[in-house]
This record gives structure tokens, sequence and C-alpha cells, in this order.
């Protein structure tokens, strides 16, 4: 045997044991489920389930049962309120050292299978602030784990850095994206496939689903170079690829706009900015970036907005796209969906829940020249004289 899994039955896990078979085929990988208590018996029924969709032969499921005897949390006791209360670092539904105690009895098994491999689905880009899913303490249980067995164990987390949504873009090209939405349980509510949609662990996993079907369609129509209706931090938005002309000018006719306005550019970073209005420039916006703040120079006006999911998404385009106000021109900007459609563009994108309510108010927009600053439009960046 290879790998062993640490396998819950639940998105993050379920990816990992996908990986795993890929990696290293399915005889040579073997999975390990954990009873500790937790308020889903389901957990385990999906576990095995997905051991047998990937094939994989060897599957240990372990009762922890002295855990109730030592803890008690949300996640194992039904009556508990799943909640994060002001002023501590996690909810109600950590389990404490659960990975400490998970790893180091997967990794005494995974010895008795001559396996050197442990794979297990902790990260810390979107997480709840549980200590034990931490890089730090990962690679602290790993030294404890080969000095405690006097065997070399590698820990495999494919997720420690990884966000959500591109979790979600890794089963995508797994071609697992169907059985993970439907044949994991991730939710705390024990809900199968798309869960509560309430609990912290669904709104999680849900928005990152989300994010991810919205980036495979704007890719889809930035591809074939199209206009997109896009929420930005301010107003609703027409993005086109600076590449492709052809998009940016169906948003000249789409709003009538007068072709030597030229339109700016929504920037992921000061360095991206950069590229555009020198460096000058970018470094005095940096001092107010992310924010509702156009800097304008050669020529070019350019912004990086306040959210951060558009950031993500700027920063898989190259970086930046060019985006104005989704309204006639002269008429104010769009805040609503339903304002935007006005335009006859397909807003699906604009409707996904990711996005956080719009403003409505538009940016301020300052010109720079020769290291002096002129307000062109005031708004809710104010200069710092
Ligand atoms: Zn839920």
């Amino acid at each position: 045997m290879k790998a062993v899994v640490v396998l819950s039955g639940g998105q993050d896990s379920a990816t990992c044991l996908a990986l795993a078979v890929k990696e290293y085929g399915a005889d040579e990988v073997a999975a390990i489920t954990f009873e500790y208590g937790q308020r889903h018996a389901l957990e385990t029924k999906y576990a095995k389930k997905l051991v047998r969709h990937f094939k994989v032969k060897t599957h240990n499921v372990v009762k922890l049962d002295f855990y109730k005897q030592l803890t008690t949390n949300a996640l194992m006791d039904k009556k508990r309120k799943i909640e994060k209360r002001a002023g501590e670092k996690c909810p109600s539904t950590v389990v404490e050292g659960r990975n400490a105690i998970f790893l180091m009895s997967a990794a005494v098994w995974a010895k008795s299978l001559g396996a050197h491999v442990l794979y297990t689905g902790v990260s810390e880009a979107d997480y709840s602030g549980y200590p034990d899913c931490r890089e730090e303490f990962i690679k602290a249980q790993e030294k404890a784990i080969c000095l405690a067995l006097d065997y070399e164990i590698r820990i495999v987390t494919p997720f420690m850095h990884m966000s959500k949504m591109d979790e979600w873009a890794i089963a995508d090209k797994l071609g697992i994206m169907s059985l993970i939405e439907k044949n994991t349980l991730t939710c705390y509510n024990g809900i199968p496939g798309e869960g509560c949609g309430e609990c912290p662990s669904c709104k999680l996993r849900n928005r990152g689903l989300n994010s991810y079907k919205v980036l495979k369609e704007m890719t889809a129509l930035m591809e074939g170079g199209d206009v997109m209706l896009i929420p930005t931090d301010t107003v609703y938005g027409l993005a086109a690829h600076p590449d492709h002309p052809e998009a940016i000018e169906k948003i000249y006719a789409l709003k009538g706009r007068d072709e030597k306005k030229k339109i700016a550019l929504l920037c992921a970073d000061a360095e991206v900015a950069a590229r555009y209005i020198g460096k000058a420039a970018a470094k005095i916006g940096e001092k107010y970036w992310p924010g509702a703040l156009t800097i304008v120079a050669k020529g070019e006006g350019v912004r990086v907005p306040d959210s951060k999911l558009l950031r993500e998404l700027l920063r898989r385009f190259g970086g930046a796209l060019r985006v104005t106000s989704a309204n006639f021109s002269g008429q104010p900007p769009a805040t609503t969906t339903v304002e935007a459609a006005k335009l006859g563009i397909e807003w699906k994108i604009a409707s996904y829940p990711i996005w956080d309510d719009l403003p409505g108010t538009a940016s301020s927009v300052w010109e720079v020249k020769g290291g002096k600053v002129k307000v062109l439009r005031e708004g809710p960046v104010k200069l710092e004289r």
C-alpha cells in the first residue's frame, strides 16, 4: 500500500481521495474514516459510497468512542447551537485536537500497511479558525508521527492554501464535479449534497461552488470575445477583456458611448495597475486601494476594487478587465440586475448569490500628472493632503 486518505465523506476528503487514486492507483490507496460521536452517522455512509466509487478496496472505519469522555462541542452534541460567539476564535463546532488524533491514528494504520503517505483535506485558506488545520500544526504533527513511530510518513495537504473555489476547479478537472456536488456530506446539519445552505460549512462550500461556476461562465464568454455584466464593488459594470477589441467595441455600441472616451480598467493589484498608468501614479493609488478610487494617468483610468472575489477573478484574466458602468451613456449607473439588464445583456453571472450588496456610489476620480494629484470627481475616497 502506498497512501492512506483520511476520509470523512465531505468535499475536501473526497477530492483528496480522487487525487490519491489518480497519483497511486486504486489498489495502492486505502481510506480511513473515524466515528468520534459526530452528529451524523451518515458521514460513514457517504465515505463508504466514495470508496466504492473510486474502487478503493481497503477501508477502515474506526470508532473513537472515547472522544465524548474528553470534550464536547456542537458537532458531537445535537443540543448545542452551531454558532460563533463574539470574542471566540473558533465556532462551537470545533472538535478539540481532532486532526491530531486522526492523523496519529491514521499513521499507525498506515505503518501496518507499509504506506508512507497520508492525505488530509485540511485548509487554512477557507477555514473556520480551527487551530489543527494550520500548516504549522501539520508540519509539527508529521515530525511527531515520524518520531513516535520511528517510521517515515509524509502528510499531503493539497488544499492547505487553496480557496474553496480552487478546490471546485480541481474537482472539475478530475471530472468529479457532480459526484462531489451530489454525493458528499459537508453540511453541519447533516444534509447531503447541496446541504442546508445555512450553516457555516454550507456557506463556504456554496460560495466556492458559485464562484467557480461564475469563473467558468466568464471564461467561456471571454474566450468568445463577449461582454459580461458583472457586479463591481460600486455599481454594475460591463466588462471586456483588454485583449479583445471586438468585445470592447460591443460595449461602446451597447451603451451608445463616445468612442473617444476610453474605458477604465479594474486591476487585481497596484502592480497590474502600474502596467497601464506607470509606477509613480500606481504608487499614489496603492495608498488608498483597494477601494472606490480611479486614478487617471498616461491616458488610462485604473482602479483596484474592494471585493476580494472580484480581484481573484481579475487575476485569472491576466490581472485586468476593461469595465464601465452598465447603463446607457448619460444615465445613472445601474445598482440592480433589473436596471442593468435594460442594456439587453445576459445577467446570469451577476445573479449568482456570491456578490455583496453594491453601494451604488461611483468611485472618486483623480488625475495624476507630474507627481501632482488633481481631483476630477469627488467620491467616497478622500485625498489626504
Ligand atoms: Zn449546512
